[in-house]
């Protein structure tokens, strides 16, 4: 069964804190990603990558230019990862309070984050393309848990995102963490199939939460590429 947020809102701590800011606790005012709970002053303390980045992975370069080291040996058919924020600090613990389910409405503020990123797809706008979520378990949509990334699919359609969902995650599989690189690739690519052999037609940004090796999303990207998607690139909430 799909939790919607406001499901998931109703039994998380958002239903007895709503408007404590997640980070600092303080009461949350007017803020333009309402009723995400997060005030306007931790959000100016957030994790954002700096430029220059990585023009396939979007992490910070150090000494490099265009690609970092690893994305220059790099074979993958997606071309182009978009983080919000580096997955550590602050922007981490808002991640994992998102993830776990204690703060269903966040998915409100990683909304607003990804309208306002400017530039982030070559100056492709929401009329352009579907946003396709990296799809969840199903083992934890059985046990009623969040889909973090279901749910923040439907709330882009706030600032007028189209989402499908053409992906399905197979049960069972290993846990990536425990992979190395090879292994989690060749994971990934049994762990998710396609719901229909139907062609997919336009473009498509797959979105995610917290991309590692990008192996999960390499996977994906091959099926919607397979099934005649024009892949312009994936948006996750982090770069790890
Ligand atoms: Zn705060
Ligand atoms: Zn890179």
């Amino acid at each position: 069964m799909h939790r919607s947020i406001e499901y998931c809102a109703s039994v998380s701590l958002d239903a007895i804190f709503p408007r404590r800011c997640v980070l600092c606790g303080a009461i949350v005012g007017s803020v333009p990603w309402s009723p995400a709970p997060l005030c306007f002053s931790c959000e100016h303390t957030l994790e954002c990558i700096r430029e220059p980045r990585c023009e396939r992975c979007g992490r910070q370069l150090i000494s490099e230019q265009g690609r970092c080291v690893e994305c220059r040996e790099e074979q993958a058919v997606l071309s182009r990862i978009v983080p919000l924020f580096e997955f550590r600090g602050r922007a981490a613990r808002l991640i994992h309070a998102y993830k776990m389910g204690e703060r269903a409405s966040l998915a409100h503020y990683f909304a607003y984050k990804i309208a306002h990123m400017e530039g982030a797809l070559c100056g492709h706008g929401p009329d352009d393309f579907s946003v396709v979520p990296v799809p969840p378990r199903p083992e934890k949509v059985r046990s009623g848990k969040l889909d973090q990334v279901g749910c923040l699919a439907e709330a882009l359609a706030r600032f007028g995102f189209r989402h499908s969902r053409p992906l399905v995650r197979l049960p069972g599989g290993g846990q990536q963490k425990l992979l190395d690189r090879a292994g989690r690739l060749k994971n990934a690519s049994a762990s998710y199939a396609r719901v229909s052999s139907d062609p997919i037609h336009g473009k498509v940004v797959l979105l995610d939460d917290v991309c590692t090796t990008g192996a999960t999303l390499e996977a994906c990207a091959k099926l919607l590429i397979q099934a005649g998607a024009d892949l312009l690139g994936a948006i996750v909430l982090a770069a790890d």
